[in-house]
């Protein structure tokens, strides 16, 4: 069959359109006509060789559109099925079977590997192989090949524009702090960094209704959209010591904090501002894949900290992209404030605007 990607040819390059063959659905996976695409910062990471994947490759993880046709032994979906496509997991792993399949022991092989998992290519050009099962799905698309695993039937009418991105970057922020973090009611918590997924902690922290919700970020327009969208204080790293002024705020320390910057100084500038037994989520990936955080081992020891990593929010995705549309339709979960659509023709664009910080969260729309 064939679909029309838009092909990354060489670390750091532009996109390119391109037509590409693309294999029918094999067992256990799923073609899938796509309406929507979010861009997430991942894909720019396989793009700028962060994550190594092989070029000319496919990326794009933020999938929604259509059934198109089902391989042998695949229930959960059938043809004519609205879904979103997510992150893949083994499903037999210690940590799948247990609930825990963001954290899948094949994670990397799965979604970065660029071929299935029998080591075949369903992708290909006219100079040969394309990488992709990017995510499990290499949706910037027209058409991508996905498993049944990683594809979430949405039964409800939202857009697919909205629906695209629940699959990474609206999961792994609403979920860092509803899931991974639990926060309670009434628990104070500080995000760092205004993007997608900072945003979407917002809404996850005014779910969990905790009562002081802090956001750092250096652009005054995601401060303010923070802020609208139920945080209580925005604040401008550049205003002063955050640590220092999130004391003002909450003079205990904070109980939380979810960074999505990866800095490993803005991570150890935070740690002066939580209170005993507080747990700092780490989500951002650092763009060097040596960093570390200095932390000093008898003040954690003394004061009980944690730290942990957050991978797409803890989701289990079959129950909780479900549970996002659901929040969506009753108004709590606003996430049309964070999404602009282009047309899928577009992508360059998109991938600049996000990168100057005039989208927070660019959507690729496909003519139907
Ligand atoms: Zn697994
Ligand atoms: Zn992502």
């Amino acid at each position: 069959m064939k679909s029309t990607a838009a092909l990354l040819t060489a670390t750091g390059s532009e996109f390119t359109l391109a037509e590409i063959d693309i294999d029918g659905p094999a067992a256990g996976e799923v073609l899938v006509q796509i309406a929507a695409a979010g861009l997430c910062h991942t894909d720019l990471a396989a793009r700028d060789g962060v994550l190594p994947i092989a070029f000319p490759g496919v990326v794009g993880h933020e999938g929604a559109g259509t059934v198109i046709a089902v391989g042998d032994g695949v229930t959960k979906v059938a043809p004519g099925d609205r879904v979103s496509l997510t992150f893949n997991s083994c499903g037999t792993c210690a940590t799948c079977t247990s609930g825990r399949q963001s954290y899948c022991e094949n994670f990397l092989a799965l979604n970065y590997g660029g071929v299935r998992a029998d080591g075949s290519r369903p992708l290909s050009g006219a100079d040969g192989p394309v990488s992709g099962m990017f995510f499990g799905q290499s949706s910037f698309a027209t058409v991508a090949l996905a498993n049944e695993r990683n594809t979430v039937k949405v039964d409800s009418d939202i857009p697919f524009e909205l629906l695209a991105p629940l699959g990474c970057g609206i999961q792994t922020g609403v979920g860092a702090v509803t899931r991974s973090l639990a926060a309670e009611k009434g628990s104070t918590i500080a995000i760092v960094g205004g993007g997608s997924v900072g945003l979407s902690a917002v809404m996850g922290a005014v779910l969990q209704e905790c009562a002081e919700i802090i956001v750092v970020e250096l652009t005054q327009a995601r401060r303010e959209l923070a802020l609208e969208l139920g945080a209580t204080h925005a604040l401008d790293p550049r205003d002063g010591d955050v640590a220092e002024r999130i004391r003002q705020i909450v003079p205990g320390g904070v109980n939380y904090v979810v960074d999505t910057t990866g800095i490993p100084s803005v991570i150890e500038g935070l740690i002066p501002a939580v209170a005993v037994r507080a747990v700092i989520g780490l989500i951002g990936v650092p763009s060097d894949p040596t960093a570390a955080v200095g932390y000093n081992i008898i003040a954690g020891l003394t004061r009980g900290l944690t730290i942990t990593g957050i991978i797409e929010g803890d989701s289990v995705p079959d129950d909780f992209i479900p549970e996002l549309v659901e929040h969506y339709r009753a108004g709590r979960l606003p996430l049309d404030k964070l999404v602009k659509t282009y047309p899928f023709t577009a992508i360059n664009t998109a991938v600049a605007d996000q990168h100057d910080g005039l989208t927070v969260k660019p959507v690729l729309t496909f003519e139907g």
